[in-house]
């Protein structure tokens, strides 16, 4: 009989997860979820966490020491911030298009704005997001670069919120690497070659395990989720974003079929691993291990592409959370602060929301700390804020499952754009859909 394929275990896992997590709500049997369940989730994470700080230092080592001179490495560079940019402006105006056409803020009543109020405004959650934003607004313009330059190299391996910096420091090792002879290069390039190998193969046996990990992390989902009440109210606030989020997929498929000549659904079949792991874990830097070894073993982007392209949008590009970011601050005008929603803001918001989708975090939740900086760029009254944030929070869990998929499956369209340009699509290293997980049993 034909083995189930990775992405089908995986959904079948997620449908448990949920199947459960109700079961467990009607017994009351939180607790056993949180107690027993959730620890499962949690370790598979963290493993995937462990990992993605050599991967990227091996992976992105090995590919510029690959590459033959370093005016490619600029090319690559280059084409992958417009790219990247270009994607993010589309995701904001899709987003605005479609809230300022169907309005959802409209439809919210006094009443559930006061339900919501009562419920979280005066939580520790809404006054934590506000300092933490606040916090990352307090610094000058330039601080992001400055942020990004490490003083410390293995302080910055030894922590998963300086991606960039580790993306700087093995940028500039392989750079160097390429500037010296190569006979003295070698050893260094082996280590990290091996390296790389290892790392992925750890994907491979930690992937095992996704199938069991998705359902302890959505069985956790449910249990902790909001009353369905609360949840019906911000209905269509929610069915916008989704809506906004699928035509990000649709315009991600067209760019894939029409400039890379792959089949959509190809793609969205290799991809899919990668996508049901950030819908689990709303975590693109979790993902990660896994996105590139799907995009590099599956999709047949060359390592040189991926290793630079993937980790720098896990860091920096979301598409997913942008057009979160956009929909979300003019539907929370709509109902709080109607005399806000004027033209420049909309400008203004285009423009935020680009910046702070490059300064989220690819963590859960971060998505929401960044919208308070673009609320305080359209000069929301800050004494609002709390009854904002309110609003949106029942329903952000499940957004931030919705953009984290889309946010990763932008950075797969995005390395496979750069590779076709550059001539890197091609060599499958994995024919068959399963080899990879099968051949570590
Ligand atoms: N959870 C998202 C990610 O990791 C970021 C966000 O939108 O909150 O990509």
């Amino acid at each position: 009989m034909k083995k189930l394929a990775l992405h089908w275990k995986i959904l079948i896992g997620m449908v448990f997860g949920i199947v459960f997590g109700l079961i467990m709500l009607s017994v009351k049997g939180e607790w056993f979820v949180n107690d027993w369940i959730e620890p499962l989730g949690k370790i598979f994470v963290k493993m995937l966490k462990l990992i993605a700080v050599p991967l990227i230092l091996a992976s992105l080592v090995k590919g510029i020491s690959d590459l033959k001179d370093i005016s490619k490495f600029k090319a690559m560079g280059l084409r992958t911030i417009i790219i990247y940019v270009l994607t993010t402006v589309i995701a904001i105006t899709i987003g605005l298009a479609l809230v300022n056409t169907i309005k959802p803020g409209e439809g919210i009543t006094q009443e559930t704005v006061s339900t919501l109020k009562a419920k979280y405004s005066n939580s520790d959650k809404a006054a934590t997001i506000i300092t933490n934003a606040r916090a990352q607004k307090e610094t000058g313009p330039l601080q992001f670069i400055v942020d990004m330059v490490p003083d410390n190299a293995v302080f910055a391996m030894s922590n998963n919120k300086l991606m960039l910096q580790v993306i700087f420091f093995s940028i500039l090792l392989g750079i160097c690497m390429l500037l010296i002879p190569e006979k003295d290069a070698k050893p260094l390039k082996d280590f990290f070659d091996s390296l790389n190998e290892v790392v992925l193969k750890m994907v491979d046996l930690i992937m095992l395990s996704a199938p069991y990990a998705v359902f302890a992390l959505l069985a956790t989902v449910i249990v902790s989720a909001d009353h369905p009440d609360i949840l019906l109210a911000l209905v269509k606030y929610a069915g916008v974003v989704v809506l906004g989020l699928a035509l990000m997929i649709c315009f991600y498929l067209l760019l894939v079929s029409v400039y890379t000549k792959k089949s959509p659904l190809w793609f969205l079949k290799e991809i899919s691993p990668a996508q049901l792991l950030a819908f689990s874990t709303s975590s693109s830097a979790a993902t990660l291990p896994v996105t590139m070894e799907r995009v590099e073993e599956h999709m047949g982007v060359d390592k040189e592409v991926t290793s630079f392209v993937l980790p720098v949008g896990a860091t920096i590009n979301m598409d997913g959370t942008s057009l979160y970011q956009g929909v979300a601050a003019v539907f929370i005008m709509q109902v709080l602060w109607p005399e806000g929603l004027v033209f420049s803001n909309q400008l203004i918001i285009i423009l935020t929301a680009l910046l702070a989708s490059i300064g989220s975090a690819a963590v859960p939740g971060a998505g929401m700390v960044m919208l308070v900086i673009v609320l305080e760029a359209i000069g929301f009254p800050s004494d609002l804020l709390p009854i904002a944030l309110a609003l949106i929070f029942a329903v952000d869990r499940p957004l931030d499952m919705c953009r984290t998929m889309v946010n990763v499956t932008g950075d797969a369209t995005v390395s496979m754009i750069v590779a076709k340009s550059l001539g890197k699509l091609g060599n499958l290293k994995v024919k068959n859909w399963d080899d990879n997980y099968e051949d570590v049993k």
